[in-house]
């Protein structure tokens, strides 16, 4: 009856269900946990009149012409460009670290030599991982390294991690540069905002089509079996021909076989203040305080005529398989665990894994719209 069944109404089986519908004009069916659609990218109208993030602030950033365009097409955008401060020293400063942050950050006359160094060693508007810096044998560029990774670095990776930046892949901190310029948006790429009535709505566009039923507040282990001896799938108890594209945890799909893989889980506390506004900017980031990592004021990025103000302190904390996988814990270790579900899986020719978690990357949104529409291309 499905020509293809999908595990997880997040951002990508969202975008492979809606191409399967409207393009191939074939049946889907998505079976979803949760009693919302939308993965960790869903939002919802507070009765406040302000869009609240459940799952941490969600900025929808892209040098993908293509992704943009595509969901374009199920909505509007506010144009908002997102800006983070970060608190150091009981001053807040722009992140990522640019030279607007070195004059607050330095006293003049040592800020204008920090400056001078970097722009003798790198190019103009370059971007250097922290890390990056931190190597090179030049001491006065190690001194600038040492002083910024103190500060704004390694307590906040060790917050949100539990680990050092030395420990993790070198792509998580290398996501937050130096930049190079005066240039302070947190994200450089051509293409910015949210979806102007929020991203649940831009779902909904997106899923609005007889071809697909959606089953919410359903485990998909109550409907679908993997028999790992005959390599088949079992839907009802019914062989399943069809394409089951899962993106849900592997780990959890294989029973553990391998092992379990790591993730980091997040708890937001969401306060309401009677007030306009509590921040300057959408997030600001306490790597040294306290022991949440940031804060988001919601307020910042839909307009609203609300009066009051909303926030949400974000707690990093260690995972149990009960407790929400925000984020894989990509390590050496973690990545080979993944490569033996991943290789294991291949045993089954129907099965197609996508997402943070079926993929174990760090995708942000538009990366999941690509490889989401990479992989409509390669089974449609
Ligand atoms: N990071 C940091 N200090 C900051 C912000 C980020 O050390 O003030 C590091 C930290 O390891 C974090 C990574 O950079 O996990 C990526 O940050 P990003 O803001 O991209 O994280 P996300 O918004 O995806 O949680």
């Amino acid at each position: 009856m499905f020509d293809y069944i999908i595990v997880g109404a997040g951002i990508s089986g969202i975008v492979v269900a809606e191409r399967i519908a409207n393009v191939l004009n074939k049946k889907v069916l998505i079976i979803e946990k949760r009693n919302h659609i939308g993965g960790n990218c869903f939002d919802y109208l507070d009765k406040t009149g302000i869009y609240i993030h459940k799952y941490g602030p969600h900025i929808f950033h892209t040098n993908y012409k293509e992704v943009f365009e595509y969901l374009s097409n199920f909505t509007e955008w506010y144009y908002y460009t997102h800006r983070v401060l970060v608190y150091v020293d009981g001053k807040k400063i722009p992140l990522p670290i640019n030279f607007i942050s070195i004059e607050e950050l330095f006293p003049e006359h040592i800020s204008k030599n920090v400056i001078s160094t970097l722009l003798s060693n790198f190019r103009y508007g370059e971007k250097v991982s922290i890390l990056e810096l931190l190597k090179n044998e030049k001491p006065d560029l190690q001194f600038i390294g040492k002083y910024i990774y103190k500060k704004v670095f390694l307590n906040y990776t060790k917050k949100q991690w539990g680990k050092s930046p030395e420990e993790i892949d070198p792509d998580i901190v290398a996501r937050v540069p130096i930049v190079l310029s005066k240039d302070s948006r947190y994200f450089q790429d051509r293409y910015q905002g949210i979806p102007l009535e929020g991203y649940t709505k831009m779902f909904e566009r997106m899923l609005m089509n007889s071809n697909i039923k959606l089953l919410l507040n359903t485990d998909y282990k109550e409907i679908i079996k993997l028999d790992f001896e005959c390599k088949k799938i079992y839907f009802f108890g019914q062989e399943y021909k069809g394409k089951l594209i899962f993106t849900g945890k592997i780990d959890e799909l294989f029973n553990y076989k391998f092992g379990i893989l790591p993730y980091r889980s997040l708890n937001f506390e969401l306060k309401f203040i009677d007030k306009e506004f509590f921040q300057e900017v959408a997030v600001v980031n306490y790597p040294n305080d306290y022991d949440f990592t940031r804060i988001t004021e919601f307020k910042h990025f839909l307009p609203t005529d609300s009066h009051v103000t909303v926030l949400a302190y974000e707690y990093p904390k260690d995972y149990q398989l009960d407790s929400e996988p925000f984020y894989p814990l990509l390590t050496n270790e973690s990545k080979e665990l993944y490569y033996k579900y991943l290789e294991f899986s291949k045993n089954f020719n129907n099965l197609y894994l996508l997402g943070r978690l079926g993929e174990y990357r760090y995708y942000d949104m538009d990366d999941a719209v690509k490889r989401a529409l990479e992989l409509f291309e390669e089974i449609g």
